[in-house]
């Protein structure tokens, strides 16, 4: 069995199989044994852990977690690397099931209870990068009972998933992720440590769940409507862009008067507002007797 986390080795199994990449499930492999070693650093793994890793590839990280995991759940799209995991990168370990399927159909929530008997497990990714958010927003809103997120993403969105009102970066994003955890950069990652080199910074991202959403509203939906509204046409007002919304159906006056009624200035944009900020408008509206669409 390979050993794997350098370009030699790597290349030796893609070689072996006559592996060829795939652009369109976003296969970038790691090829850098340090930048694993910090990846599974920043997820805190002990041999307690139920692990739920999404696209191993040709299984470097899977290995490592293999090691220093309890257990290893990988979910691979590709058909053509399962048999290099399962006949031969992964078959020394007896902790790892590997699935054939795109993350994105799967039940994960039920998977994650059936593996680890309803205990939180941790996710663990150098993910795909055209369906970050999805898999992200799919993982917290679908309520999988999870401790953390360790993951590998394009530079730019760890720094939109960590920004804070004002900054340029600031946006639906961050107060979607900044709801359900506590983010923390914990490497930045050239393209020359994978194996094809992306045209993108990268950048390892921890989140680690709260065990309660920071702000408390009485319509989680609403909220989440609110928020993506007030991104969706930055520049705009939050009078403007709220009335505009395809989902939401609240007049100009209801929205002005829920802005007065919070303290916010008439032409405040979305911007500006923090979350707790953002929950006592939601409720200020949720109030105002016209809700949301459907
Ligand atoms: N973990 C490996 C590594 O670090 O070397 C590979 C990471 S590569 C950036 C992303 C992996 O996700 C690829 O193996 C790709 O085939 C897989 N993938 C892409 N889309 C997927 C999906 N919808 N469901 C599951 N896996 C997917």
């Amino acid at each position: 069995m390979a050993t794997l986390g350098n370009p030699k080795e790597t290349i030796a199994v893609l070689n072996k199989y006559g592996f060829i990449f795939q652009k369109k499930f976003g296969q970038n492999f790691l090829i850098d044994e340090h930048v694993l070693e910090k990846i599974i650093r920043a997820a805190e793994i002990t041999k307690d852990d139920c692990v739920l890793e999404i696209g191993p590839g040709i299984g470097t990280m899977t290995q490592y977690l293999c090691e220093s995991a309890g257990k290893v759940i990988a979910v691979e799209v590709d058909k053509n690397l399962i048999p290099i995991l399962t006949e031969d990168t992964l078959a020394a370990y007896d902790n790892v099931k590997v699935i054939n399927s795109d993350v994105l159909k799967l039940d994960l929530k039920k998977l994650a209870e059936e593996e680890n008997g309803g205990k939180p497990i941790k996710v663990v990714a150098n993910l795909p990068y055209y369906i970050t958010t999805p898999i992200i927003m799919g993982l917290f809103e679908a309520k999988v009972p999870l401790s953390s997120v360790t993951v590998m993403v394009q530079k730019e969105v760890a720094e939109r998933m960590q920004a804070a009102p004002g900054s340029k970066d600031y946006g639906a994003l961050s107060l979607a992720v900044q709801y359900y955890a506590k983010p923390y950069l914990a490497a930045n990652v050239p393209p020359n440590c994978f194996m094809p080199r992306p045209n993108v910074g990268s950048a390892v991202i921890r989140l680690t769940l709260h065990e309660n959403p920071p702000v408390e509203v009485t319509d989680e939906k609403l909220l989440f409507r609110i928020i993506r509204a007030s991104f969706a046409q930055r520049r705009k007002t939050l009078v403007n862009g709220l009335t505009n919304s395809q989902e939401l159906s609240f007049s100009k006056e209801e929205v002005a008067q829920a802005l007065k009624s919070c303290a916010f200035p008439d032409a405040v944009r979305g911007e500006a507002l923090t979350l707790q900020e953002f929950a006592q408008l939601s409720d200020a509206l949720a109030v105002s007797g016209s809700f949301g669409k459907n």
